[in-house]
C-alpha cells in the first residue's frame, strides 16, 4: 500500500550525476521506500544553455546503476507528468497568469538600467533592503494589462503580502529557521524572455506533483523563504523541507574535481559495486544507529529517517569507500563472485573463459582463494591470472624470479618438489594432499620454509603474491604444475 508520502529528486541536466547529487538521490529514494510513498524523477532542465539531452541520459543511466527505481518520471510516466520542465512552460505560464489575475503578482517593466540605478541609490544611502524597490508594484491592473498588450517587455513578479512579516520553516534537518522579512523582495517569477525562473517553476512543480517532502542539499536552504512566498500565492500546502549538509573533501573544502573522481559513472567504471557505493553514500550524513556501517539495501530502503540525518557536513572519504567495497565483495557468494567479478574481470584484461569449462567445485575453490584478496573487482583477475595461464605462457616476474629462483640452491628445491608432487596420482592432486607432500621439504633440504615455498610458489605462479599454494596448485592441475617446475628448473641455479 502506498502512503501520502511523495518525494522527488529533481537533478538539472547541465552535468553528470555527481557524488552530491546521487546521495540526494539516495536518501529520497530511501525516505519513499521506508514511508511505502512515491519517488518521483524530475528533470530541471529550464537552463537551455546548460542542459542537454545526453546529460539526461548519463543521469537516467546512473540512477539505475545505483538501483535507484523512481515511480514516476522519465521512461515510466505517471499521473502528474510530464516529467521535464522543458515540457511543463505551459503549465507555468498558466500558473503565473492565474497569479497575475488574482493579484498576487504583478508585471514589472522596469528596464535593466532602472533597477541598476535602483540598486545603487540603496546600496549608497545604505539602506538594508537592497532587493527591488517596488516601482511596478502599484501600476493599475488596467494600465499594466495595456502595456503588456502594446509589447512593452515585462518581468513578472511575486507580490509580498505587505504584512507577511518572518518566513519560519521547521527544517527536518536544521530544525526552527527564520528568514527576516525585510529580506524579502518581490522576485522574479517569469523573466522578460517568457521563461520560468527556477524558484517559481520549482514550486509549480512540487506543488502540482504533490509533493510532501523536498529532500535536497543546503545550498537550496536560501531558496526556501522564496519558494515559501510562491506556495503561499498559489494557495498550496507547504511541504516538509529537509536540507542535507553539504559533502566535503579531506581537506574540509567543498567536494570538487580536485578530489577525484566524482561522477557516478567514474565510480561504476572503476568496478564499485552499485550495492557498496550507496550504502557508503548513505552514511554521508545519515546513521542507522550510530555506529552500523555496513547497511544493505534493504535495510536502507526500510529504517531510513530523516530523523538521523545529521547537520554537520560530511566527509567523503575515499579509502573508506574502497573498504566497503571489499566488504561487499567479500560478501558475495562463490557464484555470485564467479559470475559478476571474476570471468567479467578476466575477460576485461583479455581472458575470455566460459563457466563451463570447469566444475562449480572447482569454480567456487577459485571464488574462496581469490576473494578475500580482491579489494577492487580488478584484482580478481590478477590474482587469478596465474592460474588461468599454462607452462607455456605463464608471465614470470623478473623481480620474484630474481629474489626467489634465479639462486644457488634453488634447482635442487625445484627437483626435491618435483620427486614429492610426482609421488602424488592425478586423483590424489588435492590441496591438502600437495601440502601434505612439500612440508617436509624444508627439513629434508635443511633449508627455511620461507626459501623453499617462495622457490615453489615463484616457480608456480610467477610471482610472490599468490593465494595459497596448495589450492592454487590443485586449480592449476597436476601436469601443468609439473611442467612449470621444468621450466622453472631453467631459470634456477
Ligand atoms: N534542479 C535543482 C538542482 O539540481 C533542484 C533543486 C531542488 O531540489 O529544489 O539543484
Amino acid at each position: 500500500m502506498t502512503s501520502h508520502v511523495r518525494v522527488r529528486f529533481a537533478p538539472s541536466p547541465t552535468g553528470k550525476l555527481h557524488i552530491g547529487g546521487a546521495r540526494t538521490a539516495i536518501y529520497n529514494w530511501a525516505f519513499a521506500r521506508a514511508n511505502h510513498g512515491t519517488f518521483i524523477l524530475r528533470i530541471d532542465d529550464t537552463d537551455p544553455t546548460r542542459s542537454t539531452a545526453e546529460n539526461t541520459q548519463v543521469i537516467l543511466r546512473a540512477m539505475r546503476w545505483l538501483g535507484l527505481d523512481w515511480d514516476e518520471g522519465p521512461e515510466v510516466g505517471g499521473d502528474f507528468g510530464p516529467y521535464a520542465q522543458t515540457e511543463r512552460l505551459d503549465l507555468y505560464r498558466e500558473a503565473a497568469e492565474r497569479l497575475l489575475a488574482e493579484g498576487r503578482a504583478y508585471p514589472c517593466f522596469c528596464t535593466p538600467e532602472q533597477l541598476e540605478a535602483d540598486r545603487e541609490a540603496a546600496r549608497a544611502r545604505k539602506d538594508p533592503f537592497q532587493g527591488y524597490q517596488r516601482r511596478c508594484r502599484d501600476i493599475d491592473p488596467a494600465e499594466a494589462r495595456r502595456r503588456m498588450d502594446a509589447g512593452e517587455p515585462y518581468t513578472i513578479r511575486i507580490k509580498v503580502p505587505a504584512d507577511r512579516g518572518d518566513v519560519v520553516i521547521n527544517d527536518a534537518v536544521h530544525g526552527r529557521v527564520v528568514f527576516d522579512a525585510k529580506e524579502l523582495d518581490d522576485f522574479v517569477i517569469f523573466r522578460s524572455d517568457g521563461t520560468p525562473t527556477y524558484n517559481f517553476a520549482t514550486v509549480v512543480d512540487d506543488a502540482m506533483m504533490g509533493i510532501t517532502h523536498v529532500i535536497r542539499g543546503d545550498d537550496h536552504l536560501s531558496n526556501t523563504p522564496r519558494q515559501v512566498m510562491v506556495y503561499e500565492a498559489l494557495g498550496a500546502p507547504v511541504p516538509t523541507f529537509a536540507h542535507i549538509s553539504m559533502i566535503l573533501g579531506a581537506d574540509g573544502k567543498k567536494l570538487s574535481k580536485r578530489h577525484g573522481a566524482t561522477s557516478v559513472e567514474e565510480y561504476r567504471d572503476a568496478g564499485y559495486l552499485s550495492d557498496a557505493f550507496v550504502n557508503y553514500l548513505s552514511l554521508l550524513g545519515w546513521s542507522l544507529d550510530g555506529e552500523t556501517t555496513i547497511i544493505p539495501r534493504d535495510v536502507l530502503a526500510s529504517q531510513f529517517s530523516l530523523e538521523r540525518i545529521s547537520k554537520n557536513p560530511a566527509t567523503f572519504d575515499p579509502a573508506k569507500l574502497d573498504w566497503m567495497n571489499a566488504e561487499y565483495i567479500n560478501a558475495m557468494s562463490d557464484g555470485a563472485f564467479v559470475d559478476e567479478i571474476l570471468i567479467p574481470q578476466l575477460a576485461a584484461a583479455g581472458k575470455e573463459v566460459s563457466r563451463a569449462s570447469h566444475t562449480d567445485a572447482w569454480w567456487s575453490l577459485l571464488a574462496s582463494i581469490v576473494r578475500p584478496r580482491t579489494k577492487m573487482p580488478a584484482d580478481a583477475a590478477q590474482v587469478a591470472a596465474p592460474i588461468f595461464a599454462s607452462a607455456k605462457t605463464l608471465a614470470y616476474d623478473e623481480k620474484s624470479v630474481a629474489k626467489g629462483l634465479a639462486k644457488e640452491g634453488m634447482a635442487r628445491v625445484l627437483d626435491a618438489t618435483r620427486v614429492a608432487l610426482g609421488t602424488l596420482s592425478a586423483d590424489d592432486w588435492k590441496a591438502e594432499h600437495i601440502d601434505a607432500a612439500l612440508e617436509p621439504l624444508p627439513d629434508a633440504l635443511d633449508l627455511k620454509k620461507r626459501i623453499v615455498f617462495q622457490a615453489v610458489r615463484v616457480a608456480e605462479c610467477g610471482n610472490m603474491v599468490s593465494p595459497p599454494l596448495g589450492e592454487t596448485m590443485q586449480l592449476i592441475g597436476r601436469d601443468d604444475c609439473l611442467a612449470r617446475i621444468d621450466r622453472a628448473l631453467t631459470m634456477a641455479l
